[in-house]
C-alpha cells in the first residue's frame, strides 16, 4: 500500500460520443492517491474504435460508465475533443501503464503486481524484462491469457489471495473490460487496468509506431502495416471521423 498521500487533482469530465473521458494532469498518481484511500479502480484506455463499439454495444457502454479513470488513449479521441475545443494531451496506456510500474517500484514498500493476459510465455517474459529494469519491482504473480475457461476459478481465487496492488489485464478489446467489470470484486481495493497488447509491446513482440508517426496523429497507419489482418476492425477510424464531424455540426459543447 502507498504511504504517501498526493496532492488532489482536478478532474475534467468530457465526453466522447457518450463515453466519459477524464482528463488530468497526472493519471498514475491520481491512481496511486485512490488506492492508497483504498478507493479501487478501473481504468479503460479509450480509442475511437472502442467509443464505435461502446455506441453500438449497450453492455459495454455500460461497463464504461462504471469505470473510474477513462483516459484519452487514441489520436481520434484527442481530435474529437479537440473539434470541441478542449484541447487535451493523449494518455496512451502502455506509458500509463509504465508509469504506475515506475511508481510500484519507487514506493516504500513496493507495491505488488499482477501480469494477467497476453500468450504463454510472453506475460513470464514481460515480468522479466520489467524486473531486470526495475529491480525492487514486486510483481507477485503472472498467468497467460489462453487458459480454458474452466481454469479461471482457479486464477480468481489467486488474485483473492495475493491481493496485489494493481493488476494489469491483457485479453485485448472488448474482452479486458468485460473480465474486469466482472471480476474486480476478488480484488475490490486494486488498480486494474486493461493493458490490450502492451505485454506483447514490452516483450519485443509487437513494436509501438515511430514517434513521428505518433506525433503526427498516425499510430494506426503503422498498426495496419503491422497488423494488416486488422483492416476489418480498423473500418471503425473512418466512421468515427464522419461521426465526430456530424457531432461537431450538429451537437453543443460536450459535458464537463
Ligand atoms: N489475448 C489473450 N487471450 C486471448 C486473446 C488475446 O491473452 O484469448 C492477448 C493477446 O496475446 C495480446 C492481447 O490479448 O497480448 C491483445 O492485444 P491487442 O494488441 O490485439 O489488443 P487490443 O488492440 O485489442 O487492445
Amino acid at each position: 500500500m502507498v504511504a504517501q498521500s498526493f496532492i488532489t487533482q482536478t478532474v475534467q469530465r468530457l465526453s466522447v460520443m457518450g463515453v466519459p473521458v477524464h482528463v488530468l494532469a497526472d493519471y498514475s498518481d491520481w491512481l496511486l492517491t485512490r488506492l492508497s484511500n483504498r478507493q479501487g479502480s478501473h481504468v479503460v484506455t479509450l480509442n475511437s474504435e472502442m467509443a464505435m463499439q461502446a455506441e453500438a454495444t449497450p453492455e459495454l457502454a455500460k461497463v464504461m460508465q462504471q469505470a473510474e479513470l477513462i483516459v484519452p488513449d487514441g489520436a481520434g479521441v484527442v481530435l474529437y475533443l479537440r473539434l470541441f475545443g478542449f484541447k487535451v494531451k493523449r494518455c496512451p496506456g502502455i506509458e500509463l501503464s509504465e508509469s504506475l510500474l515506475k511508481k510500484a517500484a519507487e514506493a516504500a514498500p513496493p507495491l505488488s503486481v499482477f501480469f494477467y493476459g497476453g500468450a504463454p510465455g510472453v506475460t513470464e517474459l514481460a515480468k522479466r524484462k520489467w524486473q531486470s529494469k526495475l529491480p525492487s519491482l514486486n510483481v507477485i504473480g503472472t498467468e497467460h491469457g489462453f487458459h480454458p475457461p474452466e481454469a479461471e476459478a482457479k486464477i480468481l481465487e489467486r488474485l483473492a489471495k495475493l491481493k496485489p496492488d494493481i493488476i494489469f489485464v491483457a485479453l485485448g478489446v472488448p474482452r479486458q473490460e468485460y473480465w474486469i467489470a466482472q471480476h474486480r470484486s476478488v480484488c475490490p481495493q486494486a488498480i486494474w487496468v486493461g493493458v490490450g497488447g502492451s505485454f506483447d509491446v514490452w516483450t519485443g513482440q509487437k513494436n509501438r509506431a515511430p514517434g513521428w508517426l505518433r506525433d503526427n496523429n498516425l499510430e494506426w497507419v503503422y498498426r495496419l502495416y503491422q497488423e494488416p489482418w486488422r483492416w476489418r476492425r480498423m473500418l471503425a477510424l473512418p466512421q468515427f471521423a464522419y461521426r465526430a464531424i456530424q457531432d461537431r455540426l450538429t451537437q453543443g459543447l460536450p459535458s464537463s
